[in-house]
């Protein structure tokens, strides 16, 4: 077993290389931190990495994922990175939507605040121009709505419901947004994060609300950031699963598992919470450090192939489809083979889904995007199932999520799910990575000045 010993003052190990461990290692290395990262798999990224498909080789993600104009934290990385151009800005919010009722869209005029959206609610089909009035007047609601923590214990279904949202103003629209955003439908997430989730996005005006679409292949910006840091002197090791953390007195805390153990004034971990109750169970420290028994809420990629371009735009909302977004992925990552189309079916909240055999999801998927875009049949199929893609913010969740600090002197917490104001998304994995480094630091400065005044 080796044993790595790094006791330099100021030395960190970042447990978990998901984009939390990668913020926490950057903004720690930026602050002169000797930082290491410990990650059980074979590469960087966590939930976010590619593969090739068998059959073409082209390189598919686990899902799609989007960026908002507001994720400034996550863009910071990637401009630090140079790799701004992995992800593409809308100008302005535009999503066009195909429904039952009739094609629409849903967008941002250059209007100040929350009224950047108005227009376009007002001339959203999916609403009877009656409810586009309640949502309008809903979504001010929202956006007064100051205390949005004490809903924590009411769902956004019946947050909505007592302000008079009908079921299919909660369907086309509220869902149709907040199922992509939050991972979960309205009856089964806190109202708190849900209020806080959509007042973000009112309220950052048309610049926060544009969407940011990806146009390559997640493991390639992952490993583009790796070896940014590891340029500026974070050490990667793979294959490491940690399994016990140890308080060791004046030489800080050790970290160990099958394939080592490591020391360091400073640890972070950015594990998911039931890898993270496992590691404190082990450990022995469950009575000082509380892990919240979440649930996870799964996302379905279901990739369509097609041997001709069937598509000329980039994606598409279904909001009475399983609320899906249909990206086409050979346009946004401009593919090499023109005269071919790889569409990527999204359906988040995909829990109804659980118990179906992955061969009859594909085939329903297929049939319901080739009617509902007319298309022709696909070729093939493959469908991506993420079981464990976030958890679940169930009403009552808020207030569960930790902070960053824990009762362990040296020992942090990062991770989407922590205390972070943001539903479980990359800008909150980053955000939480930030605080953690942030508060590590101040750790640091403080003992250096009380050992300065005690000499
Ligand atoms: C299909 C899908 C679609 C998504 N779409 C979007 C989207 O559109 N927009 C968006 O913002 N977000 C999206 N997300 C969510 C986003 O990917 C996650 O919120 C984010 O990646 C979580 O990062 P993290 O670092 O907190 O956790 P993780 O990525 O889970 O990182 C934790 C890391 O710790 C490692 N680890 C675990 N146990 C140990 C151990 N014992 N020892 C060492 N290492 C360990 C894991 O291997 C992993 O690498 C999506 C997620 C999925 C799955």
């Amino acid at each position: 077993m080796a044993d790595a010993r790094i006791n330099q003052p100021g030395d960190a190990i970042v447990v978990g290389a998901g984009w939390a461990g990668l913020s926490t290692a950057f903004h720690l290395s930026r602050q002169g931190f000797a930082v290491t990262v410990l990650e059980q798999t074979r590469q960087s990224g966590g939930r976010t990495f590619s593969f090739a498909d068998r059959r073409s080789g082209e390189p598919l993600d686990n899902g799609e994922h989007v960026l908002l104009g507001l994720c400034g934290h996550f863009q910071q990385l990637l401009k630090a990175a140079d790799l701004g151009s992995a992800v593409r800005f809308q100008q302005l919010l535009h999503v066009p939507v195909v429904a039952a009722s009739a094609d629409s869209s849903l967008g941002s005029h250059k209007l100040p605040g929350s009224l950047h959206l108005a227009g376009s609610v007002l001339r959203y089909k999916p609403l009877l121009p009656l409810e586009r009035i309640k949502v309008l007047q809903t979504g001010l609601a929202v956006q007064m709505c100051s205390s949005a923590d004490t809903f924590d214990d009411v769902s956004f279904a019946d947050w909505l419901k007592d302000h008079r949202q009908s079921a299919n103003a909660i369907s086309v629209f509220w869902e149709a947004i907040g199922s992509g955003l939050l991972n979960a439908k309205a009856d089964k997430v806190s109202a708190a994060l849900a209020l806080k989730t959509f007042r973000m996005l009112l309220s950052e005006g048309w610049n926060g609300a544009r969407l940011g679409l990806f146009v390559r292949p997640l493991s390639e910006i992952t490993h583009g950031f790796q070896s940014y840091l590891e340029s500026r002197g974070v050490r990667f090791h793979f294959g490491c699963a940690v399994d016990t953390i140890e308080v060791q007195n004046s030489q800080g805390l050790s970290v160990s598992g099958p394939e080592g153990r490591w020391t360091a004034n400073s640890v972070i971990l950015t594990l998911p919470p039931d890898r993270l109750a496992k590691l404190v169970e082990k450990s022995g420290m469950t009575s000082t450090i509380a892990v919240p028994k979440f649930e996870f809420s799964p996302i379905l990629n279901v990739y369509l192939f097609y041997d001709s371009k069937v598509l000329a735009q980039d994606f598409f909302l279904l909001p009475d489809d399983l609320g899906a977004m249909v990206f086409n992925r050979s346009r946004l990552l401009g593919a090499a083979k023109a005269e071919s189309t790889t569409l990527a079916v999204s359906i988040s909240a995909a829990d109804d889904l659980r118990e179906m055999p992955m061969q009859d999801i594909s085939a329903m998927v297929e049939k319901m995007v080739r009617r509902r875009l007319r298309l022709p049949k696909a070729q093939q199929s493959r469908s991506v199932w993420q079981a464990h893609a976030t958890f679940l913010a169930r009403p009552g969740s808020e207030r569960l999520r930790p902070g960053n600090r824990t009762a362990v002197d040296g020992l942090y917490l990062a991770g989407d799910w922590t205390s972070t104001g943001w539903p479980a998304c990359l800008e909150g994995a980053v955000l939480s990575g930030h605080n953690a480094a942030r508060e590590t630091a101040l750790r640091s400065e403080r003992r250096r000045l009380r050992t300065a005044n005690e000499t």
